[in-house]
């Protein structure tokens, strides 16, 4: 079969980008985004280009970031209007092609292959693009495989393309150090190198057979990726629709009413909602919660959140965008959460667990906790055990 013509487009510096554009006057100062900006302890989610200059890094405290530069200016994360920007960064790629697969809020894989000839002008365009009617750059990788487009959007960046194709891949790909490769973490990095394999090119020569010998089924993965024969299907849109999001809803024996009732129904419901979640390895960056109210009218609103799986965070969001549009007391029916903007809890870990603003070590405790709970369902039933109260008169039990 023909090579494919894969697009990786991939957002440059996103959250701090989307700033620029309510804030131009950032754009001449080193900025970033800090989950808590007053707390010396609050975390770095995302620089600009100057911040970089100073050597700010993501996920290093505010601390940190303001000794290396004492004038960085910092803001507080608007996660509802990264969903916004993401939904029309990728209206744009729609135009192009129906194979628009998301890879995380700031990231993009398109099919091409119809522009096979013409990469490097479409390329220009979609970047020229979403720079004017979007205010934002992209950094773009093509190649015929998935790994080697992600790899190329993150070699040349910002606003920039990367060609990498079967003429030029041994000059591009394999003097980079293994880690630059999807899906080498620094644990995999550092096993690789005590098999003395530190670039690219040294893992691509390892035979497939001693790969799997000692990474299990991950080394067929790192042969295949390393010699660009890793995936090359790009989803369409719509596609998997129902495992982009998890959802359940639930009508009362009797109606909400109370912020007490509220709060049970909600912690049922994300507790469904997280299992689920758990259950495929994702986790969502958008908790969304529809109400309806006895004559059966719905609103619908929802909130950007920090990735994940937790019942704990998924139920507190959901209440906080309760309280945020529905008055309480007025009776509810129907409460339906639902978690979107799925992303592999695997690449959470790789690229966004610096995404915390949380305490890690509270959180990842947290993590273990309801993965037990999950075991313990598994082995005894949904019933042996739950998290909070239920009500027999609201019909959870
Ligand atoms: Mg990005």
């Amino acid at each position: 079969m023909a090579d494919k013509t894969i697009f990786h487009c991939d957002c440059n510096s996103f959250y701090a980008s989307v700033e620029e554009t309510f804030h131009p006057q950032y754009r001449s100062v080193p900025m970033a985004i800090a989950g808590d900006p007053n707390a010396r302890h609050g975390i770095i989610l995302a620089k600009n280009e100057l911040a970089k200059k100073y050597k700010v890094k993501t996920a290093e405290t505010v601390g940190q970031a303001r000794k290396k530069c004492p004038s960085l200016v910092l803001c507080p994360p608007r996660h509802k209007i990264y969903g916004e920007f993401c939904e029309r960064v990728n209206t744009v790629y729609a135009e192009y092609t129906d194979c628009v697969e998301r890879f995380g809020i700031d990231e993009s894989f398109l099919d091409m292959s119809i522009f096979a000839g013409e990469e490097e002008k479409y390329a220009a365009e979609l970047r020229r693009r979403i720079a004017q009617e979007i205010g934002i750059t992209i950094s773009v990788g093509v190649s015929w495989n998935k790994i080697f487009a992600k790899l190329g959007s993150d070699y040349k960046k910002p606003d920039a393309t990367t060609l990498i194709t079967k003429a030029n891949y041994k000059e591009i790909v394999f003097p980079l150090p293994v880690g630059d490769l999807f899906g080498v973490g620094k644990k995999t990095a550092e096993k690789l190198a005590e098999i003395g394999v530190r670039t690219i090119e040294q893992l691509a020569a390892v035979e497939c057979d001693y790969l799997t010998g000692h990474f299990g089924k991950l080394g067929e993965v790192l042969y295949r990726n390393a010699n660009g024969l890793g995936d090359d299907t790009v989803a369409k849109i719509g596609d998997g629709e129902a495992a982009k999001s998890v959802g359940n809803g639930m009508t009362f024996k009797r109606n909400l009413e109370t912020l007490a009732e509220i709060r049970i129904g909600t912690n049922a419901l994300a507790d469904s909602v997280a299992a689920r979640l758990r259950r495929h390895n994702v986790k969502c960056t958008t908790v969304q919660v529809t109400i309806k109210d006895t004559s059966l009218q719905s609103i619908q609103r929802q909130k950007g959140v920090s990735p994940t799986f937790l019942a704990t965070e998924i139920a507190k969001s959901a209440i906080e965008v309760i309280e945020l549009t529905w008055k309480i007391g007025k009776p509810i029916r129907m409460l339906t959460i639902t978690a979107s903007n799925l992303i592999p809890a695997d690449q959470v870990i790789q690229q966004l667990s610096l995404f915390e603003t949380t305490d890690t070590a509270k959180r990842e405790k947290q993590e273990r906790l309801e993965q037990a709970v999950d075991r313990i369902h598994s082995k005894f039933g949904e019933k042996s055990i739950r998290r909070g109260a239920g009500n027999k008169e609201l019909g959870i039990e």
